[in-house]
């Protein structure tokens, strides 16, 4: 059943835009699920002067303070997880396991983490550096933060992006991705019921073309948080330096997924299956790149091939379904038609590979072995259920295979060698290296990658830097008025 629904929350209450009409759309059955008016321009400057003003009190809250209240909002995201996970499901095609079981206990161990987290912004331990001053170190709330948000995980990104601001004490204006605003709106109104003063958490939907450009390069907005993909976040990143803007950037990826001689073949499988394939492969750290060891590659193309054909595809509502729909059409018939070249330039399609009858934006499980190095589906992000296979000769081989891309998000290797664990944790340049697992994410440790995968952390400690700032307060300790280093100004 469709609804219409306000185009954001600003100020602590729901927001009428006056922009164009939009319509949600359910993408396992094509039907709309909302709709709803989008921001504008316009809106985008009255929520962030709504987010200045609010900046001072919640700067000025003590941390003790914050962390009450985000510590309420992750009791109210449990209490509100049915509701949550249905909307997401809607909005997405997500299948309900997944949201259940990883997006939701996702999103409300972040809010504990960042609530927590809360109390411990101190800095270094003041000191004389000098015989003259003391020296100390305040970590102070950047500002007002402009967020934009993709598709694939609308409430698990906007956690990422809202709870280490809130947490640090400064104010949001958040734009989710147009296609699947819901759950964010749904956030910031609890947000409101949690005691998230008014102004301090403002959403607003829209185009990236309109509202998103505009957030970026305003000049009201002290750091710009993105996530989304490379080609964006380059736009993002030019908007913003138009101001001197602070940006973090987390964009695409092309995880590597690299299975050595003396690997567990069965757990090799299974991970390469369910690393793939996780919201439907929409993951921007899910496994895409198989690379295996020539004398286990044949047993790994069959496992994997008769393990993904088993996967159960269909109605996301339904818990026994293990994957459901791309997030659209336009999105599925993208990755068909990567997978199309792929096939019509002599690659392999093991299973999978052809679009289904029928509504909604399904496309099966699909995995292209042989793969060349210079082909298209293994060098660019396809964000599909389609993993590529590879055979590799050495080690010194595998580790260039793994490195020999422009992304650096996620990576993983499997080996009962540790030398070989440990040389692929140091080697293979990525921000997060898995050994004998792919996908599993800790609110403790850092998201985030290098190269064309962006630069920054979301999650852990290190998510709260890009949102303080370091300032260094000098204070002379001798109240002597004409001091030795004058000298060397006047006598
Ligand atoms: P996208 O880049 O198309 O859109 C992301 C957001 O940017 C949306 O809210 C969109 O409206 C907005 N946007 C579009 N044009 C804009 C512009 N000119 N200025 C400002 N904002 C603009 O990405 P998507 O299709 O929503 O998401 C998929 C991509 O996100 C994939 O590349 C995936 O790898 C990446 N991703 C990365 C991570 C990570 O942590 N590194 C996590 C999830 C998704």
């Amino acid at each position: 059943m469709s609804t219409t629904l306000p185009a954001g929350w600003v100020s602590g209450a729901a927001f009428v835009a006056t922009g164009a009409q939009h319509t949600v759309i359910d993408p396992a059955t094509d039907r709309p699920v909302a709709y709803m008016a989008l921001a504008t321009a316009a809106d985008v400057d009255a929520a962030v002067a709504v987010a200045r003003a609010a900046l001072p009190d919640w700067a000025g809250a003590t941390p003790g303070e914050r962390s009450t209240v985000l510590g309420r909002l992750a009791r109210l995201i449990e209490r509100d997880s049915d509701a949550f996970a249905a909307e997401e499901v809607s909005q997405t095609g997500k299948p309900i396991r997944l949201a259940t079981e990883f997006d939701l206990p996702g999103a409300v161990d972040n809010t504990d983490f960042f609530a927590g987290i809360a109390r411990n912004l101190e800095g270094k331990a003041s000191a004389e550096y000098s015989a003259d001053h003391t020296s100390s170190i305040r970590r102070e709330a950047i500002g007002v933060v402009a967020s934009i948000t993709p598709w694939n995980y609308p409430l698990g990104m906007a956690v990422w992006k809202v709870m280490p601001a809130l947490a640090a004490g400064c104010t949001v204006v958040l734009k989710p991705a147009e296609l699947t605003p819901l759950t964010t709106i749904s956030l910031a109104a609890l947000a409101t019921e949690a005691g998230v003063p008014n102004g301090v958490l403002n959403v607003l939907t829209g185009t990236g073309a309109e509202v998103g450009a505009h957030l970026a390069g305003h000049r009201g907005v002290d750091v710009v948080t993105f996530t989304g993909s490379t080609g964006v976040g380059r736009r993002v990143m030019a908007a913003a330096a138009t101001n001197g803007t602070r940006v973090q950037l987390e964009l695409g990826g092309k995880a590597p997924f690299v299975v050595f001689d003396d690997a567990d073949l069965t757990a090799a499988v299974h991970g390469a299956v369910a690393g793939s394939l996780i919201n439907a492969g929409q993951d921007c750290t899910a496994a895409t790149r198989a690379i295996v060891a020539r004398d286990l590659y044949d047993d790994f193309v069959a496992g994997v091939g008769e393990l993904m054909a088993r996967v159960r595809v269909g109605d996301p509502s339904d818990p026994a379904t293990d994957m459901g729909p791309l997030i659209s059409r336009a999105h599925r018939d993208k990755v068909a038609a990567m997978v199309a070249r792929a096939t019509d330039s002599g690659i392999r399609a093991v299973t999978g590979g052809s679009v289904p009858d029928g509504p909604g934006a399904y496309y099966p499980p699909t995995l292209l072995a042989d793969v060349g190095e210079d082909a298209e589906v293994y060098r660019d992000e396809v964000f599909g259920p389609v993993l590529t296979v590879s055979a590799f000769d050495d080690d010194d081989d595998a580790i260039r295979r793994a490195n020999d891309t422009d992304f650096g998000l996620a990576a993983s290797a499997w080996t009962r060698d540790v030398y070989r664990a440990q040389r692929a944790g140091r080697e293979i340049h990525a921000g997060c290296v898995w050994i004998n697992d792919h996908i599993p994410i800790v609110s403790e440790m850092p998201h985030g990658g290098f190269g064309a995968s962006g630069f920054g952390k979301d999650m852990s400690a290190y998510s709260l830097d890009e949102y303080l700032s370091v300032k260094h307060v000098m204070s002379d300790i001798t109240g002597v008025a004409h001091k030795d280093w004058h000298r060397t100004v006047f006598t």
